[in-house]
Parts: structure tokens; C-alpha cells; sequence
């Protein structure tokens, strides 16, 4: 199994060294060409969102992703890739807007920019949980469903093929989550 991280910006660093500790191949994208390489997942990290967008159409990255999500290609989204795959963002513009979440970005404000918690998230267990000037997830529609909240906000959801949290487990010890889209990509693999 491979997993491509999108590497324009942001903390992909962390999220290699997570599957490293996972025994994972990966590789970064970060032109056109790097499509060229199989993969069976694809994790879009944390970082900023309205830069990251405007990279993707810059570099012309947008549409072959967006192509490949909408078929069903496993990808995990981090805070700011929480924003990328969001239908609706209050405060911002969609990206590839494949997942039915409406999304408030910066949701915590200044004061409570980063934070940290424990919390149970479905499927996965107790999990340590890092903010940074994150974003919540404000409603779910259709086929998304939240796995986690915090103080009554989403945190965490899912919706077939895609897997997103707006905090970060990249940035833990704890690689229950990561672990938790590696076994996705497998059941994919299976069927
Ligand atoms: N505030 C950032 C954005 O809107 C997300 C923060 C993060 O990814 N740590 O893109």
C-alpha cells in the first residue's frame, strides 16, 4: 500500500513520519508529474487552506484530484484538508467540495486558537486531540456522519471514502487515527 501526502504546504512533514512509525510507503505530491506514481490513499494536510486551494489550481493539481476523490480514492483530510473537502465553508471558499459538511474556519477564535483534548471518537477510542486555529464541523448532511464532537462541535466525520478531524493526530504520539485510514484504504483494496 502507498500513500501519497499533498505537500505544498503545511505540516505533511508530520504526517510522513506517522506512517513511517506505521511501516507505510508514501510519497509526496507536489507537481503535476507526482500523479504519475500509484497510490491507494491520499492525506490532505494541515496548513492553510486558501493557499493550499489556490497551489492546487496553480499547479494544476486540482482537477485530477478532485477526479480521483469523486471516484473513490481513500483520502484523509487534517484541519485545513478538513476545509478542502467541504461542500460548504463559512468564512472561505470550497475546494474540491466532495464531502456534505459545512465547515466554520478559524471556529475558535483568537483566545482559544490551540487547545488540547481527550476525547472518544467512534470507531477509533480515546484519542489525544491538538487544535490549531482549527475549524469545526457546524452540520452534516446526506451520507456524512460525525465520529467525534468537542463542547457540542464536530471534530471529526466521515462520508464513504473520505476521513477528516480538525484537530491533529499527526502532531501526537498516538496513531490510532492514522492507523484507522490505513485499515480503510486495505477494506478498499479488498472489495
Ligand atoms: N486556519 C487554517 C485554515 O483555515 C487551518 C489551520 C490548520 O490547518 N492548522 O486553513
Amino acid at each position: 500500500m502507498t500513500v501519497a501526502i499533498l505537500a505544498l504546504q503545511g505540516a505533511f512533514a508530520e504526517h510522513a513520519a506517522m506512517l513511517d512509525r506505521l511501516g507505510t510507503e508514501h510519497f509526496e505530491i507536489r507537481q503535476r508529474r507526482d500523479l504519475d506514481r500509484p497510490f491507494d490513499g491520499l492525506i490532505l494536510p494541515g496548513g492553510e487552506s486558501t493557499v493550499m486551494r489556490k497551489l492546487l489550481h496553480d499547479l494544476d493539481l486540482f482537477e485530477p484530484l478532485q477526479t480521483r476523490i469523486l471516484d473513490g480514492l481513500p483520502v484523509f483530510g487534517t484541519c485545513a484538508g478538513l476545509i478542502l473537502l467541504a461542500k460548504d465553508v463559512d468564512g472561505g471558499v470550497p475546494c474540491f467540495a466532495t464531502m456534505d459538511i459545512s465547515v466554520r474556519r478559524n471556529a475558535y477564535g483568537r483566545q482559544l486558537g490551540s487547545f488540547y483534548t481527550e476525547q472518544q471518537c467512534r470507531d477509533i477510542g480515546r484519542i489525544p486531540m491538538t487544535f490549531i486555529r482549527a475549524p469545526y464541523i457546524k452540520a452534516t448532511a446526506g451520507a456524512a456522519e460525525a465520529l467525534a464532537e468537542v463542547d457540542g462541535n464536530i471534530v471529526a466525520a466521515r462520508q464513504g471514502n473520505q476521513l477528516v478531524t480538525a484537530f491533529h493526530p499527526e502532531l501526537s504520539t498516538d496513531l490510532s487515527v492514522h492507523r484507522y485510514f490505513l485499515g480503510r484504504i486495505t477494506q478498499r483494496n479488498r472489495s
